[in-house]
């Protein structure tokens, strides 16, 4: 771009040299209680290969933390997974985490290599600290992408639903480097393991922390229990909408989610009716869900809906209604009122269960 149109377009930033910045970055998130990383982490491995194909770059790990084994094994899973190269931050002043610390480190650690593209999984600790490296670095963040591409000036398209999720947003930072976005979880599939690759994990030194000093310090973290798998982690997913209308529905969804071994979740109208935590909504402003099983139950299938659905293996839809868009998107559908149909799902699965219990 030339400077004068760059110097309009972002007076206070300027322009970055593209030809400074190489390399497609995933920072990892690892879970510290568990002591592995995020598979919604290991996804961003796949579009992060294609870009770095189609630009004949590499791809690099960043993971940051105060565990060394867990970071040890965090980094040969995201070289199993793809990476080339994993920068590792070990020090015990990450712990605990905190945004602002993370968030500066990220940053003086693409400030030292110029990474050209940095990948973070939308996840909650995604969510908070990508913009905060973006603003540090003072380059653009597209959120809550679903999907990647190179231009023809070699340019990363951060392609996105916008707010009604009919068309597609295609956006892109021509004037700034590193080219920063967020992915949904389950969006992209976790490339596969293989655990005869080869590659570097440079650990990096802690001088990258100096002089970082968090403005609040954390004093006490409380674990919320939480007892069921979420919805996005769930193998059989019941989900209702506003055609399924009122709580005893929707305890009777439970009821087949629970024969199933899965969980219920629903729709944003049946969220807005209170008929489930928001935690449970799938779709664009939802979550994206992966399941073996997904039957949606007085659904009508608005496009805002359906793409959380995407990655699921196989999709049922009950609907009263025969002209309702969730049968184009379903790999079965049945058109009925679905309190005569729930009932016999119910009853046939409670007998299985039984028979398997007699044998
Ligand atoms: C910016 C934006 C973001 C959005 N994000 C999301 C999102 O993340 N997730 C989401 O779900 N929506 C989202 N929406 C809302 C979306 O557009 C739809 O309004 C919503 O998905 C509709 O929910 P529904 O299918 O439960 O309800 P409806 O569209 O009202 O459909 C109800 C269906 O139930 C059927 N039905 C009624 N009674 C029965 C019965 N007895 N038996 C069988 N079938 C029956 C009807 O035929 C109908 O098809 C978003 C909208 C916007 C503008």
């Amino acid at each position: 771009m030339a400077a004068v149109e760059c110097e309009k377009l972002c007076p206070e930033w300027g322009c970055t040299d593209p030809s400074e910045y190489r390399g497609v970055w995933v920072v990892g998130e690892l879970d510290e209680e568990a002591g592995t990383i995020s598979e919604y982490s290991l996804q961003l491995l796949t579009p992060a290969r294609m870009v770095a194909d189609k630009r004949g770059t590499w791809v690099e790990g960043v993971l940051l933390g105060y565990d060394r084994g867990a970071l040890e094994r965090a980094a040969r899973e995201m070289i199993y997974h793809g990476a080339d190269r994993v920068r590792v931050l070990y020090s015990e002043r990450l712990k605990p985490y905190n945004a602002e610390v993370y968030a500066k480190a990220i940053a003086r650690t693409a400030e030292r290599y110029k990474p050209e593209v940095v990948f973070f999984a939308a996840t909650m600790r995604g969510r908070e600290l990508a913009p905060y490296v973006a603003n540090t670095l003072r380059t653009g963040i597209t959120a809550d992408c679903t999907q990647f591409d190179v231009d023809k000036d070699g340019n990363l398209l951060m392609i996105r639903p916008p707010f009604a999720a009919i068309l597609l947003a295609y956006i892109k930072t021509p004037n700034r480097r590193p080219q920063m976005a967020t992915a949904r979880p389950n969006v992209f599939p976790t490339p596969p393991r293989d655990e005869s690759r080869r590659g570097e994990v440079v650990w990096e030194d802690e001088s990258l922390l100096e002089g970082i000093r968090p403005r609040a310090r954390l004093l006490k973290v409380r674990r919320l229990e939480r007892r069921e798998t979420p919805i996005e982690k769930a193998e059989y997913v019941v989900a209702g909408g506003r055609g399924v209308g009122t709580p005893e529905g929707f305890r009777m969804l439970e009821e087949l989610a629970n024969l199933l071994g899965g969980v219920v979740a629903g729709s944003r109208k049946a969220v807005d009716l209170g008929l489930i935590p928001h935690e449970k909504q799938v779709g664009q402003t939802g979550k994206s869900v992966r399941a073996k099983l997904y039957i949606a139950v007085g659904i009508s299938g608005a496009a805002q809906h359906v793409i959380g659905i995407r990655e699921c293996r196989v999709v049922v839809a009950i609907n009263k209604d025969p002209e309702a868009p969730i049968f184009r998107h379903a790999d079965y559908g049945i058109v009925a009122d679905w309190k005569d149909v729930v009932p016999l799902l119910i009853q046939e699965l409670r007998k299985l269960a039984a028979e398997r219990g007699r044998r």
